[in-house]
């Protein structure tokens, strides 16, 4: 499904595997879509080169811009949690690296992804494209007002922590459609999963996380 890249060896391969088994199978993580996405995307091209041999380690990954790659354990329980299929029209808010956003293109028909930091949008498509990846869009801006133009989506992920879910989000959220965003504090955050059935938007708590702050106007400003 990828387009070969000169880059990926069969040493980064070896490291791919061993993050699937041991950072994923052996905390009994099952979803098998995901599984076999991650097994195949070269998480390596997503990061700084120089950090490329520890791109497959346990934990997040500074990308420049004071920003980080989420772990890979992090990334996997948040696409189980979105609960993707091939027809799926897929919003990212945060697309930071791109290596979600590319993964979210293996599992779904189409994906917009939202980044506020310009340079961090234009290494993300580069990556994207050289892979292959034409049903994905990364889109400079504040994906804290979501991305109206393309509404409504099925599947909508935000991958930075909000102070309380931004509501253009629910807004823009299909009916049947499901929505996980890391919300809370500055410096931890609960997985909140919202679900639209009518008019009726629905949440639940999950996991606890620690995401970098959602900024921009339904995000972290100063004073809040
Ligand atoms: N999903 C990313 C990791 C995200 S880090 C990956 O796979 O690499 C969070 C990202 O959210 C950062 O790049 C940050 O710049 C971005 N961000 C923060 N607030 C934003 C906003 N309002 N709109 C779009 N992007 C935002």
């Amino acid at each position: 499904m990828l387009s070969p890249h000169p880059d990926d060896s069969e040493r980064f391969a070896a490291l791919r595997h061993d993050m699937v088994q041991d950072q994923l199978e052996a905390r009994d993580f099952a979803d098998e879509r995901v599984l076999a996405a991650m097994r195949e995307l070269p998480r390596h091209l997503f990061v700084p080169p120089a950090r490329r041999m520890m791109a497959y380690a346990d934990n997040a990954m500074p990308i420049g811009e004071e920003q980080t790659i989420s772990q890979p354990y992090m990334v996997a329980l948040m696409l189980a949690a979105l609960q993707t299929g091939p027809e799926v029209v897929a919003l990212e808010v945060g697309a930071g690296s791109g290596y979600q956003a590319a993964l979210l293109g293996m599992l779904c028909r189409k994906v917009y992804a939202v980044e506020i930091i310009e340079t961090l949008a234009t290494r993300a498509q580069a990556v994207v494209d050289r892979l292959g990846l034409e049903n994905v869009h990364i889109v400079l801006g504040d994906g804290s007002l979501g991305l109206p133009e393309h509404a409504p989506y099925d599947r909508i992920i935000v991958a930075a922590g909000a102070p309380r879910m931004p509501e253009p989000l629910k807004d823009q959220l299909a009916d049947g459609g499901r929505l996980v965003a890391p919300v809370g504090g500055r410096h931890d955050q609960d997985l909140i999963i919202c679900e639209r059935q009518g008019h009726d938007v629905s949440t639940t708590h999950g996991v606890g996380c620690v995401f970098v702050p959602l900024v921009g106007e339904h995000g972290w400003r100063h004073g809040n």
